[in-house]
C-alpha cells in the first residue's frame, strides 16, 4: 500500500533513473512530491477551433492526425516531427523539433489536444513543438492533465520535465484524494474558511480556475506560517521552565557606571538598559534582541547589562559573560572599548579569537597562553570574555556563565547558547544586538523567538548624514570634495564591491539572487566598469591623490593587518581607506566623515545604509556618495531611497518590496518554503497564524488532541533549520 511516507524508489511507475534527480530537488517520499508546488501556471483552458489559430498567438487546439512522419536537418543532425491535425474547422502543420521518440506514442489517426505557439517562419504557418496529450476523441470532457486546462509549470531540472512531474503527481493526487490527512485543526479550516486539504492539494497543482490557486495558496501559507508560529511559540514556553541565574539591579552601580561615561545616555539607551537590567534580575532566561541603528551606542548598554551581571552571583567573584563578535576588528574594538569603559570597575575582561589571548586586568592589557586563559576563565578569574567564534570552542569553559551578549549575529543566538550552555541546570541570559532593521513580518516570524528592544534615537550631537548620487561627469566635484575634507583632518571610506579582477574573490559580493542585475552577466560588462579595490588603490595613490596616505582593507588580508590598518585610520595616519564590505558591521571611527561607495547599485539597500553608519559617529557633518555607472531606471530609483530616507527601517521594508523576504538576512537558506516565504510579506497572515497558534497553545501547550499536527511539527522542524 502507498502512503504518504512511501518512498519514491517504492513508487512503482518511477523508474531508477528519476531517483537521483527527485532527490536533487529534495523529494524523498510520496508527501513531498504531492507538496511540491508548481512555480507558476500555464493558461491552457481555453481550447478553440484551428480555423482560429493566430499566427503569434499561444493555443490550444484538439484535432486528429492525419499525417506524421520524421525527417532529419542536414545542418545540425536534428531530427524534426512533422505532423497534419485537422479538426471540423480546418487543418493546422506541427512540428517538433529534436524529438525524435515522439514517433513513438503518436501515430497517424490518434486523437490529440495540443498547446503551443502558432509560428510563421520559412516553414510556412505551424505549431511549434506543441505540449501534447492523447486523448479519446474530440471533446469538452476529457480529463486533460497536459493541455485544455491551466497547467502546472513546476521547477525543473535537468532530465526531468513539468510533463513528466505531471505525469507522476496527478495519479498520486487521485489515490490520496480521500486519504490526504488533514493537519490543521478542523475549528481552524472552519475559522478562516480554508479549502479542505485534499481540495486545496489538488487545486494547487490542477486549478480549476486562477481563483482557486488564490485559495489553495492562502491555505498553504497558513499552514506553513501556522506551523512556524507554533514551533517559536513552543520553543518560548519551554525555555520560561527553566532557571536562569538572577542578577540584582543595583542602581547605585548603574549610575556610578553612566556618570563615568564621557557623554549622557540617550533616553532610548536608558529605557533599553532598563527592560534588560530587569530581564536579568528575574529567573527565567532572557532572550532579547536590540536593535539600534548604526552609532546608536549599542555596546554601552550591553556593557551595562554585562556589568550587572558581574557584579551579581556567588559570593568572591560575581557571574560571567561571554561577549562575542562576528569579525576579529569588531571582537578586537569592543575588547578596547568595554575595559575602557570598565576602568574604573575593577573588572577583568578576557580577549579570545582563533589566533590571540588577552587578558586586561587592573587597568593593563597582557598578552597570555591560551591554555591560560581559559584555566583562569574556569576558575571563574575572568568576567567577561570578549571574542570571536572561537569562544564557543572546544575547551572553553565558563564556571558561572550568566549573560551571552552576541554582536551582529541575531540568527545564531538560540544555537549558540545552546552550545555554550550544554550539560549545565542554569540557563544563561541572551542579549543579542543588531543594527540590521527588521520589519515587523520578520520579528514575527524568523525572529519570533526573541523580545525585541528597539534604541529609537541617536546620540543629540549627530548630523543628518548628507546623501549624494554621483553621476559619472561629477566625479572630478566630488573628489575635490573629499581632498578638502581630508586636509581637514577627516577620514574618508571607499567601499568597492571587488577586490581584484578575478571573479573567484567575488566571495563578499552582497547581491545575489532575483535581484541580482542580470545584465551584469549578460554582456554589457564592458560598458560597466566594475571597480575594484586594487585597481581603485591604484587610481586613487598614483592619479586622483598623489599626496594623500592611501591604504588597502579586504577580506583576504591578515587579521593583524586589518587591525593595524583600522587602528591607524582611527588615528588618523591613514587618510582614505580603500575597503571591500568588510567595514559593513560595526567599525568605529568618528573622525571619518566621507563615505563613497563605488558600484553603489550592486548593494541592497539595508547594506547600503550599514555601510553610511560607518560615517557621522561624531558632531562633525558627514557626506555619504553614491557613485554609479549604471543608467539602470530601477537601481536609480532604489538609490533616491537613499537620500529620501534616512531611517534603516524604512529601507529595509523597501529593500523587503523590492527583493523579496528570500534575499534579505539569508532568509533564503533557512528552508522555509516558498509559500511561506510569500506569506512572510503578509503582515495580517503573520498575526492571525501567531494568533491562531498561541489560542490553541492555551487550550492544549502539548498538543495531545493534534497527534497529526505533532507530526507535521517534527518533520518541518527537520526542513527548516533558522541557525
Ligand atoms: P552601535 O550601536 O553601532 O554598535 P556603538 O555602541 O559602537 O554603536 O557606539 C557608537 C559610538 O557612539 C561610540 O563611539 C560610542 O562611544 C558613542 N556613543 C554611544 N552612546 C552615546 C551617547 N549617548 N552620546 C554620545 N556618544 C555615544
Ligand atoms: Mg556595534
Amino acid at each position: 500500500m502507498i502512503t504518504l511516507e512511501t518512498t519514491i524508489e517504492e513508487v512503482p511507475n518511477i523508474g531508477s533513473a528519476y531517483h537521483k534527480k527527485l532527490k536533487k530537488l529534495g523529494i524523498e517520499t510520496v508527501r513531498d512530491l504531492l507538496y511540491y508546488f508548481p512555480a507558476r501556471y500555464e493558461d491552457f483552458s481555453n481550447i478553440i477551433p484551428i480555423n482560429q489559430a493566430k499566427v503569434g498567438e499561444t493555443v490550444c487546439v484538439q484535432g486528429r492526425i492525419t499525417q506524421i512522419e520524421s525527417t532529419q536537418t542536414f545542418k545540425k543532425w536534428m531530427t524534426i516531427i512533422e505532423a497534419e491535425v485537422e479538426d471540423e474547422t480546418g487543418s493546422l502543420k506541427v512540428l517538433w523539433f529534436n524529438q525524435p521518440f515522439l514517433t513513438k506514442s503518436l501515430r497517424e489517426d490518434d486523437f490529440v489536444c495540443l498547446a503551443g505557439k502558432v509560428t510563421l517562419s520559412k516553414n510556412g504557418v505551424y505549431l511549434a513543438s506543441p505540449v501534447f496529450e492523447k486523448i479519446s476523441e474530440i471533446s469538452d470532457n476529457d480529463d486533460l492533465t497536459h493541455t485544455g486546462r491551466i497547467i502546472p509549470v513546476y521547477s525543473e531540472t535537468k532530465g526531468l520535465t513539468s510533463k513528466w512531474l505531471r505525469y507522476i503527481i496527478k495519479p498520486l493526487l487521485e489515490y490520496f484524494f480521500d486519504k490526504m490527512p488533514d493537519m490543521l485543526p478542523e475549528e481552524i479550516v472552519k475559522k478562516h474558511k480554508f479549502l479542505p486539504i485534499k481540495e486545496a492539494i489538488w487545486q494547487i497543482h490542477f486549478p480549476e480556475s486562477f481563483e482557486s490557486i488564490d485559495a489553495a495558496k492562502a491555505r498553504f501559507s497558513f499552514e506553513n506560517l501556522f506551523l512556524l508560529q507554533l514551533n517559536i511559540l513552543r520553543q518560548r514556553a519551554k525555555l520560561l521552565q527553566k532557571t536562569a541565574p538572577v542578577c540584582k539591579m543595583d542602581t547605585e552601580l548603574m549610575k556610578k557606571f553612566t556618570e563615568s561615561l564621557p557623554f549622557q545616555l540617550t533616553d532610548s539607551q536608558r529605557q533599553c538598559a532598563f527592560v534588560i537590567l530587569t530581564d536579568l534580575g528575574k529567573p527565567t532566561p532572557m532572550s532579547r534582541l536590540l536593535e539600534g541603528d548604526v552609532g546608536s551606542g549599542k555596546t554601552v548598554v550591553a556593557t551595562m547589562a554585562a556589568l550587572s551581571a558581574v557584579n551579581s552571583g556567588p559570593a568572591g567573584g560575581g557571574y560571567q559573560v561571554a561577549f562575542m563578535a562576528p569579525t576579529e576588528i569588531l571582537a578586537s574594538q569592543h575588547f578596547k572599548g568595554i575595559c575602557k569603559m570598565l576602568e574604573k570597575f575593577n573588572v577583568t575582561v578576557g580577549y579570545l579569537t582563533g589566533k590571540e589571548s588577552e587578558i586586561y586586568k587592573d587597568g593593563k592589557v597582557s598578552q597570555v597562553k591560551k591554555k591560560e586563559l581559559l584555566l583562569e576563565l574556569e576558575f571563574g578569574q575572568i568576567n567577561i570574555l570578549i571574542g570571536t567564534h572561537a569562544l564557543i570552542s572546544k575547551g572553553v569553559i565558563f564556571s558561572k556563565l550568566a549573560l551571552i551578549v552576541l554582536d551582529e549575529q541575531h540568527r545564531f543566538g538560540v544555537s549558540q547558547r545552546a552550545q555554550l550552555t550544554k550539560g549545565k541546570t542554569l540557563i544563561p541570559h541572551l542579549l543579542s544586538m543588531t543594527a540590521t532593521p527588521i520589519p515587523r513580518t520578520l520579528a514575527l516570524t524568523v525572529y519570533g523567538d526573541l523580545d525585541l528592544s528597539l534604541i529609537k534615537e541617536m546620540p543629540k550631537d549627530r548630523k543628518k548624514i548628507k546623501t549624494v548620487i554621483v553621476e559619472p561627469g561629477e566625479r572630478k566635484t566630488a573628489y575635490d570634495f573629499i581632498h578638502k575634507e581630508v586636509k581637514e583632518g577627516r577620514g574618508v571610506f571607499v567601499i568597492c564591491p571587488k577586490i581584484g579582477e578575478d571573479e573567484n574573490e567575488n566571495a563578499s559580493l552582497p547581491i545575489t539572487g532575483s535581484f541580482a542585475p542580470t545584465n551584469y552577466t549578460q554582456g554589457v560588462l564592458g560598458q560597466i566598469e566594475i571597480k575594484t579595490v586594487k585597481q581603485e588603490y591604484e587610481k586613487l595613490s598614483k592619479e586622483i591623490f598623489p599626496d594623500l596616505r592611501i591604504t588597502m582593507l579586504h577580506g583576504k588580508m591578515k587579521t593583524e593587518e586589518k587591525q593595524r590598518v583600522m587602528l591607524d585610520f582611527k588615528k588618523g595616519e591613514i587618510d582614505i581607506l580603500v575597503s571591500t564590505s568588510v567595514v559593513e558591521v560595526g567599525v568605529d571611527v568618528p573622525r571619518a566623515t566621507v563615505m563613497m561607495i563605488e558600484g553603489a547599485e550592486r548593494f541592497g539597500l539595508a547594506q547600503l545604509h550599514q555601510f553610511r553608519g560607518r560615517v557621522g559617529r561624531s558632531d562633525m557633518q558627514s557626506y555619504c556618495f553614491l557613485f554609479t555607472t549604471n543608467p539602470d531606471q530601477l537601481n536609480r530609483k532604489r538609490l533616491k531611497a537613499m537620500i529620501d530616507c534616512d531611517n534603516g527601517f524604512e529601507l529595509a521594508q523597501k529593500d523587503l518590496e523590492i527583493r523579496g523576504p528570500g534575499q534579505l538576512y539569508g532568509a533564503v537558506q533557512s528552508g522555509i518554503p516558498d509559500v511561506a516565504m510569500e506569506g512572510m510579506l503578509n503582515i495580517f497572515l503573520v498575526e492571525k497564524t501567531r494568533q491562531s497558534a498561541k489560542e490553541l497553545l492555551e487550550k492544549d501547550p502539548e498538543l495531545k488532541n493534534y497527534p497529526l499536527l505533532v507530526d507535521s511539527l517534527k518533520k518541518f522542524k527537520q526542513r527548516v533549520h533558522f541557525e
